[in-house]
């Protein structure tokens, strides 16, 4: 194999093929759709890149920050481009999301991710979330940063049900070991105080 031209997935691909040799090469491209069981192709097809990637949870340390709390770095360097990780969580709906909102309100605890991709914000109504306060991986500690230095994009493996769109984080710029890995939240509440302390800080 290896003619990505044969897989139909990669047609869904809004901005054309994202990847040059593993790596993703532009960020602007809506979402990613990876090939799965259901096509003719098999593990070696160049569409494989996320469900293929040998970057590990393992390279990556949560520790402690001198002032937000837990964080997560890389114990590796990461070049520019590669899949670093997930976000993982329970897939919860709108209604059970606003219930527990009150409750880690109060806490001050990072909720959810929307699940918005591709969605009408008037039909918001319709979307899941991805609660990382029960189940997790490690993403869950990760800090925004207004440069951060991950960038999030969502992608399809096995289902191309929009409801259950995965949302992968893939580095931005080389990193260097010992970083700290950010995300940009967007956070919206005029109470957050950042501390990201970059100069692009909003
Ligand atoms: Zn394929
Ligand atoms: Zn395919
Ligand atoms: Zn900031």
């Amino acid at each position: 194999m290896g003619d990505i031209e044969a897989c139909s997935c990669i047609q869904h691909c809004e901005a054309g093929y994202p990847f040059k040799n593993g790596k993703l090469i532009r960020s602007d491209i809506g979402a990613i759709y990876e090939c799965n069981s259901f096509c003719g192709c098999d593990y070696t097809c160049p569409n494989r890149n996320i469900q293929n990637n040998n970057m590990n949870d393992k390279n990556l340390q949560i520790f402690k920050t001198s002032n937000r709390g837990w964080g997560v770095r890389t114990l590796k360097p990461i070049k520019e481009g590669s899949f670093v990780t997930e976000h993982v969580g329970e897939i919860i709906n709108s209604r059970t999301s606003m219930l527990r909102s009150i409750c880690y309100d109060k806490l001050n605890m990072m909720a959810y991710f929307d699940l918005d991709y591709g969605f009408d914000s008037d039909k918001g109504s319709k979307i899941l979330c991805l609660d990382s306060n029960y189940w997790c991986n490690i993403s869950r500690f990760m800090n925004h940063s207004c440069d951060a230095n991950l960038v999030t994009i969502p992608f399809f493996v096995e289902t191309k049900d929009m409801r259950f769109q995965r949302i992968g984080f893939f580095a931005q710029r080389d990193i260097s070991k010992n970083t700290e890995l950010t995300l940009d939240y967007r956070i919206q509440n005029p109470e957050f105080e950042c501390l990201c302390g970059s100069k692009f800080c909003r």
